[in-house]
């Protein structure tokens, strides 16, 4: 069933401690409160276990930022799937453009990721997206389509019916500079005209696209108003309940 979802990704900020109290922060607030979304935050691997144990899951969800795209063994400094999910965790975001620029996460790398979280119950939040060049040159919609060709189109209609999209323009994330409501409209349209040509409408129709790239309160409302955008992966805003919170409010 497409959700709207408002997944808060922390990336490499908050020790253990801060990490706790803000989930625990987060929860209060949200305890007793109708929302019209899912509601997850993704911490980093050390935090899972202790912010699992503190969560309810009916009111906050808990994700990894990546996953090993190996089972085991001799791959020193690396986190299985396995090894999420045995923390409670459910989630996990692939393939997010910090990752792709920075530690050469390739699709073909991203497609084993995939495999892994699957096999192992994670449902993925898998990162697409454009760097500035490419959106200046007119290419976004090439690149978001083999980026989804490339790591996604081998899945089975029912694996890839598991996934949470995420459309994340590089040049909006952690800039201030967020994507216009129909630049995202327009994008995220797009991408479920390529799911609908791979795998049909109804699959198309049933999953959730996220945006990501400078989500504030200022501009959540606006977005989420969009029929293609069912939510948001948020940084920044993600760090503090008082910027987080009206986020997921805006739907
Ligand atoms: C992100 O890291 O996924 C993100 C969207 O960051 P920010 O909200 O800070 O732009």
């Amino acid at each position: 069933m497409r959700k709207n979802i408002v997944a808060g990704n922390w990336k490499m900020n908050k020790t253990l401690q801060e990490g706790v109290d803000l989930a625990k922060e987060l929860q209060t607030a949200l305890n007793g409160k109708k929302v019209n979304c899912d509601v997850i935050v993704c911490t980093p691997f050390i935090h899972l276990t202790a912010v699992n144990a503190l969560l309810d899951p009916t009111i906050v969800k808990l994700g990894a930022q990546n996953c090993a795209d190996k089972g085991s063994g001799a791959y020193t400094g690396e986190v299985s799937a396995a090894m999420v999910a045995s923390t409670g965790a459910q989630y996990v975001i692939l393939g997010h453009s910090e990752r792709r620029a920075y530690y050469g996460e390739t699709n073909a790398i991203l497609k084993e990721k995939l495999k892994q979280a699957l096999e192992n119950k994670l449902t993925p939040i898998f990162c697409i997206g454009e760097v500035l060049a490419e959106r200046e040159a007119g290419k976004q919609n090439s690149v978001v389509k083999t980026q989804i060709e490339d790591s996604l189109f081998e899945l089975s209609a029912e694996d890839f019916g598991k996934i949470i999209l995420a459309y994340e323009p590089v040049w909006a994330i952690g800039t201030g500079k967020t994507a216009t409501s129909e630049q995202a409209q327009e994008m995220h349209a797009y991408i479920r005209q390529t799911i609908a040509g791979k795998y049909g409408a109804s699959v198309a129709n049933e999953t959730s696209i996220l945006y990501g790239g400078s989500a504030n309160a200022g501009n959540a409302g606006e977005l989420f108003a969009n029929p293609d955008v069912d939510g948001g992966l948020i940084g920044g805003a993600s760090l503090k309940v008082d910027t987080f919170l009206p986020i997921v409010e805006a739907f």
